[in-house]
């Protein structure tokens, strides 16, 4: 039988690797548990905003594998293309996130899939030899630990389909928009989704994603048949556009929260669904759900864990961010729908491409107490 862990982690992703290097540093004995041997291929654009270099606690300079820094959004709407000045970073998650995990500290149990987990009687967590007091589920969409605490789901996943494939680099700048790392965005014309394309050196990585996960595919169809008409994927590229591969994950929910912890179990992540309600962005939340769980556990208290992610200032955003979403659903249900054949305006096109863009930035929104008062939060 194997000594006893302060926590257990199952799952290494960014959620898991942020919480066990915040835990370890308070002192705690960890084990992640991933059911992949690191590193592994997990779909994503790649995309990081300004925030993530704070919650992760190191600056950009430091980061020791590939990383493209963007000041310009490509961003293409009903028919209109915009450049538009805004601020990010793309990495490859097959890099991030084996540079997360092997760094954290904590000891590593790879290619170990946590399917049985059990508590013993004197309250203690057990995942095989394992035995620990607290248990994270940082296991992503399909967390075992989810299942257990199964928090509410008002909605239903998106669905996303990506590709990341590699040729060369002159072959890259050949047929990309903008400069290396500028990202090309395809924003729907229901806005139920977007396309994207981004540039990494000698890779290209593909996909889109939709609100509604049924409409996912043709939506790739239509992404695909975009970029190939403007020459913007390489013709070598083809074959292997052919497969790209599918994923779901639930965009915050305020309802998520109430499922965050039971007892001394833990969610974080795309376990709970945390991901950001427009742009979808799940990393900079997994990382800030796993230090605030790990603060939780450190000061004995992991009923506060679902407190200190509400005020989470990420969070918080969210929370206002999802309040506007579903207010402005509400709107669109009452007014009556444009007449037909009503043409855009090219100030309309443009104000939603910037706000689009805006989001990409990781700025938070302006005016936050205000919204709070509006939108009815904090009661
Ligand atoms: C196509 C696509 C594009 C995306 N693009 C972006 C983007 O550009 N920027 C962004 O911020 N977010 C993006 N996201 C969202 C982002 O990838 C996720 O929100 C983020 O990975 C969540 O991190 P996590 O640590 O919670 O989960 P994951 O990164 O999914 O990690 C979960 C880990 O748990 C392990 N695991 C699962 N089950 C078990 C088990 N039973 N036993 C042991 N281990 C297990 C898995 O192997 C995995 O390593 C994208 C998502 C998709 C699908």
């Amino acid at each position: 039988m194997s000594e006893i862990h302060d926590v257990l982690v199952v799952g290494g992703g960014p959620a898991g690797s942020t919480c066990a290097r915040a835990l370890v540093a308070g002192g705690a004995r960890v084990a992640v548990i991933d059911r992949a041997d690191f590193p592994r291929v997990k779909l994503c654009a790649g995309w990081l905003s300004p925030a993530i270099w704070d919650v992760l606690g190191i600056s950009p300079r430091e980061y020791p594998r590939g990383l493209w820094e963007w000041h310009t959004a490509h961003v293409h709407f009903r028919g209109k293309d915009h450049k538009i000045p805004c601020h990010g970073w793309f990495i490859r998650r097959y890099e991030l996130d084996d540079f997360l995990l092997r760094s954290c500290g904590a000891e590593l149990h790879l290619g170990v899939n946590a399917k049985q987990i059990t508590r013993d009687d004197d309250g203690l967590w057990r995942i095989g030899d394992l035995r620990g007091k607290y248990l994270v589920g940082a296991g992503g969409t399909h967390c075992p630990v989810a299942r257990m605490l199964a928090p509410p789901r008002p909605r239903r996943a998106v669905g996303v389909q990506e590709l990341e494939l590699q040729t060369t680099e002159q072959i890259v700048a050949r047929t990309r928009l903008g400069a290396n790392g500028e990202p090309e965005l395809l924003l729907f014309d229901d806005v139920g989704g977007y396309g994207w394309n981004v540039p990494k050196s000698d890779w290209i990585n593909v996909g889109c994603g939709t609100l509604d996960a049924n409409k996912v595919r043709d939506a790739w169809r239509y992404t695909h048949d975009h970029l190939r008409t403007a020459g913007h994927v390489p013709a070598e590229a083809e074959p292997e556009l052919e497969h790209v591969k599918g994923h779901s994950y639930f965009l915050f929910d305020p309802a998520h929260l109430e499922g965050a912890q039971r007892d001394t179990a833990l969610l974080v992540g795309d376990s709970l669904g945390l991901a950001h309600p427009i742009t979808a962005e799940g990393i900079l939340p997994a990382t800030v759900s796993g230090r605030r769980a790990a603060e939780a556990i450190l000061g004995g208290a992991p009923a506060s864990y679902p407190t200190r992610l509400r005020e989470d200032p990420v969070i918080a955003d969210y929370r206002r961010v999802a309040g506007l979403v579903g207010a402005a659903a509400k709107l669109k249900k009452r007014v009556p729908a444009a007449r037909p054949g009503k043409r855009d305006s090219d100030l309309g096109r443009k104000a939603v491409a910037r706000g689009f863009a805006w989001m990409f930035s990781g700025k938070r929104l302006p005016g936050g107490r205000l919204l709070d008062l509006v939108l009815g939060n904090g009661r």
